[in-house]
């Protein structure tokens, strides 16, 4: 059973060296009898920035760090090969926590649920229809509490969770404006993904002279993936009674010190109202989510970018990936095509 298995703590951005493959223990594949567990074989593994703060040795997250020298876990989509579970027998595919590794015994079923095969791609079950996609689905009709006509700014645009950010704020009649950090990125956002806007934030020297250029008017909602520079020049640019949503802060994560945040005075005079979510906290909406994202998909008015890397070898890397921006679209590890 080949695992990624995390050497130790680790400071500053991830790099692939962090992660090594190792070959774990030969394992019969079966659950054991009267255990209640049932082992999967992974198919998908997800790469997830909030993974970074499980690399290092803080306690006080809403989830324990990793043990190192223990196996990665993460969101995956997996098949059931074999059960001491009456809820889930071989076959029948799953997605919710699992290891990096070939064959996972579960023990904690309700970290995963079932997925219904049709005609969606499995990795999406990650990714769009995933925890990723249900990120974007709370954060903006529950946090940004959206309007028609408003303007929508989506950093980290082109990532797992903006790409839908943006697309169901089109979808809902809004002015759409995302950055990314790479041209192909912006391209792929003005003419894939359906956004009004989009700007390379690397090759502007000034941020908000870059926001006040696609903004004359002023931004009503910022859905926050980046924080730092980003998050100082959006507030120079809120309009009166706006909302910024803050779901992530990728440029932070590998901070021992993260920094403050400039131009918080313009919270008061414009009045604007400033959230962070967890997804989590909304998962009685996961079956809605499910229903609604999922038609928009088969009615062709949602697509979805993935960069899909090929073999459990190539997670360390594809992971590292995800704070230099190397990847376009949601992150997925193909450890197995079923
Ligand atoms: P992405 O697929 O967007 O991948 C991360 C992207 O962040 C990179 O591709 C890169 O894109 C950008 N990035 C990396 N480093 C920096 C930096 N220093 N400055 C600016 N941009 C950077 O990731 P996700 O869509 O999965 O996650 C997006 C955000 O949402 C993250 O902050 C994550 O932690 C957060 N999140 C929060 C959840 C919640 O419940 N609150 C749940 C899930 C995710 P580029 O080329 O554009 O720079």
């Amino acid at each position: 059973n080949k695992q990624i298995i995390l050497k130790g703590y680790i400071e500053g951005a991830p790099k692939e060296t962090d992660m090594e493959l190792k070959l774990g223990k030969k394992m019969k594949l079966e659950a054991p009898k009267g255990s209640g567990a049932f082992l999967v074989k992974n198919l998908y593994l997800s790469c997830d920035p909030y993974m970074r703060a499980r690399m290092r040795d803080f306690h006080g997250s809403y989830l324990p760090p990793f043990v190192p020298g223990s196996v990665v876990e993460g969101f995956g989509v997996s098949k059931v090969v074999d059960s001491d579970n009456p809820n889930f027998k071989p076959g029948d595919i799953v997605s919710g926590f699992t290891g990096w590794e070939e064959y996972s015994l579960i023990y904690k079923p309700e970290q995963l649920r079932k997925v219904q095969p049709d005609t969606i791609p499995l990795s999406y079950y990650i990714g769009l229809l995933g925890m990723p996609g249900f990120t974007a689905y709370v954060g903006y009709y529950e946090i940004c509490a959206p309007k028609k006509n408003e303007y929508v700014f989506v950093s980290a645009a082109s990532g797992a969770v903006g790409q839908l950010v943006g697309q169901l704020a089109k979808l809902h009649g809004c002015y759409v404006v995302g950055s990314a950090g790479t041209s192909q990125k912006v391209d792929l956002l003005k003419n894939k993904l359906g956004f009004d806007e989009a700007f390379n934030y690397k090759e502007e020297p000034d941020l908000d002279a870059a926001l006040k250029r696609y903004f004359p008017q002023g931004i009503d909602i910022y859905f926050e993936n980046v924080g730092g520079a980003m998050l100082e020049a959006v507030l120079l640019n809120m309009r009166v009674h706006g909302r910024v949503a803050i779901c992530g802060m990728v440029s932070q994560h590998s901070m021992t010190d993260p920094q403050g945040i400039r131009n918080l005075f313009n919270l008061i005079t414009k009045r604007v109202r400033m959230q962070g979510f967890l997804q989590s906290d909304f998962l009685h909406l996961y079956p809605k989510f499910l229903e609604d994202v999922g038609c928009l998909y088969k009615q062709g008015k949602i697509t979805y970018l993935e960069d899909i890397s090929e073999g459990l070898e190539s997670g360390p890397s594809a992971f590292a990936g995800l704070f230099s921006g190397k990847n376009i679209g949601k992150q997925v590890v193909c450890v197995a095509h079923e």
